[in-house]
């Protein structure tokens, strides 16, 4: 499906929505708030407010706050700020699944804007990222399911800090076996070669780049596309990943 028609669809299921039922909490049915489809209990459940490594948002205990992971603090990355929204519990990858593969838009759209508040906590408005990537679907996966979650995520945090989204920057070139099941080092392997740049974008003006992705398991995918983006020598380049739930 085109970039256009995917839009033109998310924006009249929006509105349709909006006009025949008023915000209702996705995970309890109480009234929602902010406009959200959640209410004020279930925001505050699944909000990662605990402290967590600023590396790669793996969730730590409350006296590490501040500071890295061991595995941050041993390993060089590529990724320079991780935010995620949530840790992904129950609630949430329930949510994230009808997001994913039921077109159940409600939920990822109230899980992006818990991202949104996240976001805000962790920047101040000059060190936010200038360009927002969302992680693409390979073109037969984009074909079977419809939409890339991702995008719409992408285009919700866009609308939300005024910072520039595109989709068509990263391209899936290589369709993967899905990765669960696999270890980290099986992950990256898998993920070898599987994206690259449109070489008709030139984002080399771009200095700090979001990656939008709506799970963060591993880092291997958001590693792999930082990889791609930092290549030619450009590591002064800032990778950020903005997602809805570390697992
Ligand atoms: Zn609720
Ligand atoms: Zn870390």
């Amino acid at each position: 499906m085109s970039t256009r028609i995917e839009e033109t669809v998310y924006r009249c299921s929006n509105f349709i929505q909006f006009l025949l039922l008023p915000p209702t909490c996705v995970l309890c049915q109480q009234r929602g708030q902010r406009g959200l489809d959640l209410c004020v209990n279930c925001q505050q459940l699944l909000a990662l407010t605990d402290s967590c490594c600023p590396g790669c948002a793996l969730p730590l205990p409350a006296a590490a706050f501040g500071l890295q992971c061991g595995r941050c603090q041993t390993r060089s990355t590529r990724i320079h700020t991780t935010v995620a929204a949530c840790r992904y519990e129950a609630g949430v990858s329930g949510l994230i699944t009808g997001f994913k593969y039921h077109r159940q838009l409600a939920g990822g759209r109230a899980l992006t804007a818990l991202l949104l508040d996240a976001i805000r906590d962790r920047y101040g408005q000059p060190s936010l990222p200038d360009l927002l990537l969302p992680v693409p679907l390979h073109p037969a996966r984009l074909r079977q399911r419809g939409y890339n979650q991702a995008l719409l995520m992408a285009r919700d945090l866009s609308k939300g800090l005024g910072i520039p989204c595109e989709a068509d920057a990263l391209q899936r070139v290589r369709a993967t076996p899905p990765q669960q099941g696999l270890s980290a080092k099986e992950r990256r392997r898998n993920l070898r070669g599987a994206f690259a740049l449109n070489p008709k974008w030139d984002g080399s003006h771009y200095r700090r780049i979001a990656l939008i992705d709506d799970v963060v398991t591993t880092m291997s995918t958001v590693s792999e596309i930082a990889r791609v983006l930092q290549r030619d020598g450009d590591t002064a380049r800032e990778i950020h990943v903005w997602c809805l739930a570390r697992a």
